[in-house]
C-alpha cells in the first residue's frame, strides 16, 4: 500500500512538472529528459492540457534545439539576464556548486526539474519582457553544468555572479563594474 502511495505521488509530481514544462513551451524531448515520461504520455498530457485549459494553442517549437553558447554573451542585456537566471539556479540548487558535478550529468531528476521551473518563473517575474525562453534556460543550465564553454564566476570587483567564456583570458567583471571601469578610462583619456 505504502509503496503504491509513494509511486502515485511520484507519478503525480511528474505530471505536474510536465504540465509546467508544456506551459513554458518546452519541447517533447526536453520534457522527456527532465521528467522521464514517455513521448506517448507527454502527447496525451499535451492534448488534455489543451482540452482542459481551453487554450487553443500552445506554441510548439520545431527544428533544432538551442545549441550556441555564444547566444548568452551576445548583448549586455542578454549577459545580465543570463546572470540573473544562473544566479537563481545556483541559489535553488539547480546548478551544482562545483563545476561539472558528475551526479548532475546523468538523468535530470524530478526534484531538479521542479526547481528549474521555480527558478525560471522567478526570473520571468523579475525581468520585464524576458529575453530567455524556457528552452534556452534549459540549454544555459546544461552548458553551465558541463562548464566546457561557459562557467559561473564572481566579478573581480564586486563578487556578483557572472557568466564567463572559459576561453577568454579577461578578468570576470559584471556589467555594472565593466561600465564604470569604461567611464573611468574615458575620463582619463580626456
Ligand atoms: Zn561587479
Amino acid at each position: 500500500m505504502r509503496v503504491s502511495d509513494d509511486r502515485y505521488a511520484r507519478d503525480r509530481l511528474r505530471f505536474d512538472i510536465a504540465l509546467r514544462f508544456i506551459r513554458h513551451e518546452a519541447r517533447t524531448h526536453t520534457i522527456r529528459q527532465w521528467t522521464g515520461l514517455t513521448d506517448d504520455r507527454i502527447r496525451k498530457l499535451y492534448r488534455s492540457y489543451l482540452n482542459e485549459s481551453g487554450a487553443t494553442h500552445v506554441h510548439r517549437h520545431r527544428g533544432k534545439s538551442p545549441h550556441q553558447a555564444a547566444h548568452f554573451m551576445r548583448t549586455v542585456r542578454m549577459r545580465q539576464e543570463s546572470a540573473v537566471l544562473a544566479s537563481l539556479c545556483r541559489m535553488l540548487d539547480v546548478l551544482p556548486h562545483a563545476a561539472g558535478g558528475e551526479c548532475l550529468r546523468g538523468p535530470a531528476g524530478i526534484r531538479r526539474a521542479h526547481l528549474l521551473c521555480q527558478a525560471y518563473e522567478v526570473y520571468c517575474s523579475l525581468v520585464s519582457a524576458p529575453l530567455i525562453s524556457f528552452e534556452h534556460a534549459v540549454f544555459l543550465i546544461t552548458t553551465l553544468t558541463r562548464a566546457e564553454e561557459l562557467a559561473l564566476d564572481g566579478c573581480r570587483q564586486c563578487g556578483a555572479l557572472v557568466i564567463v567564456d572559459r576561453l577568454s583570458l579577461r578578468q570576470p567583471r559584471c556589467v555594472t563594474c565593466h561600465a564604470s571601469a569604461d567611464s573611468g578610462m574615458a575620463r582619463i583619456g580626456h
